[in-house]
């Protein structure tokens, strides 16, 4: 299929100008922390940042992998940072956050793919805010994933997020490190090993997947008892990306959003710019509260 050019009215932002987006990005830098925010290009950073809400991209600036929807860019990563955990819960505190979404570049090059380092802001997390809940979204660990998935559990995240990105069939040319059926088999390891956590997944449209790919996806994911869902559109990065070849129309998101709930999500969250954090914690406060 021939890629779509011009971004439809829709997927139109405002440029970050408020003084909460220059106040979320002054506290960032003081504590060296990477957001995901950024690194993505992320086109609610203007409204999230203003809002005090951002997502937090622990373990360096670089990826080991080489996606090709994704901004991060990769080569071989520096040290682990042994500050960041606190650094993270210093700036949750300091941005008064009741939800935090915490999450890192892939790491193939540690023992661990860095899921100490996961646990350790997750304490240092419940040590310095006790009230901010906890959402991870973490890489697929590779042929860690047993033991890295036990780790971070035994640290008692409240969401425990790990993307799908797209349907099976796009894999080899979209997500070419990773394969479908072991990220859903992490996510079902969550939930046996401890069913308190809330499982969290989504996906891109636009890059060329059919509807009933979709459904299978959302199928899949609730045969592995997976709790919420997200659902965005994919954009281009960089003409270096992967194209877009659809600009799914917001009722079409509607539509998806619809289905999905049928098929007994607890959140579902659609739209041209959802994205794995938009609103996620606006959104796990009202489930708490329902
Ligand atoms: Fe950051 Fe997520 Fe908001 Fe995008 S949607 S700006 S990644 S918090
Ligand atoms: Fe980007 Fe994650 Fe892929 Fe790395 S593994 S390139 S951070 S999507």
């Amino acid at each position: 299929r021939p890629p779509r050019e011009r971004k439809p009215d829709w997927l139109r932002v405002k440029a970050p100008t408020s003084a909460g987006f220059a106040a979320t990005r002054e506290l960032m830098r003081s504590k060296s922390l990477t957001t995901v925010c950024e690194e993505a290009a992320c086109p609610n950073i203007g409204e999230c940042w203003s809002k005090k809400h951002a997502t937090v991209m622990i373990l360096g600036d670089t990826c080991t992998r080489a996606c090709a929807f994704c901004n991060v860019k990769t080569g071989m990563p520096r040290a682990v940072d042994k500050l960041e955990p606190q650094n993270v819960a210093d700036a949750a505190a300091q941005m008064g956050l009741q939800h935090i979404v915490v999450t890192s570049v892939d790491r193939d090059d540690l023992p661990d793919g860095g899921a100490s380092q996961f646990v350790k802001v997750i304490q240092a997390l419940r040590a310095t805010t006790p009230n901010t809940t906890i959402e991870i979204l973490t890489p697929d660990f590779r042929n860690k994933a047993q033991a890295a998935v036990e780790s971070i559990i035994e640290a008692g995240p409240d969401v425990y997020n790990h993307n799908l990105e797209t349907v099976p069939r796009l894999y080899p040319t979209i997500r070419p490190g990773a394969r479908y059926y072991a990220s859903l088999r992490l996510l079902e390891s969550v939930k046996r090993h401890d069913p308190r956590i809330f499982t969290k997944s989504g996906v891109m449209l636009g890059l060329g997947e059919e509807r009933l790919e979709v459904h299978q996806v959302m199928d899949d994911m609730r045969s592995a008892e997976i709790d919420f869902l997200t659902m965005g559109q994919y954009l281009q990065p960089t003409p270096r990306h992967a194209k877009v070849l659809d600009f799914v129309t917001p009722a079409a998101f509607d539509a998806y959003a619809a289905i999905a709930r049928a098929k007994g999500f607890l959140l579902v969250a659609s739209s041209p710019l959802t994205r794995s954090s938009y609103h996620a914690g606006d959104d796990f406060a009202r489930l708490r509260a329902a």
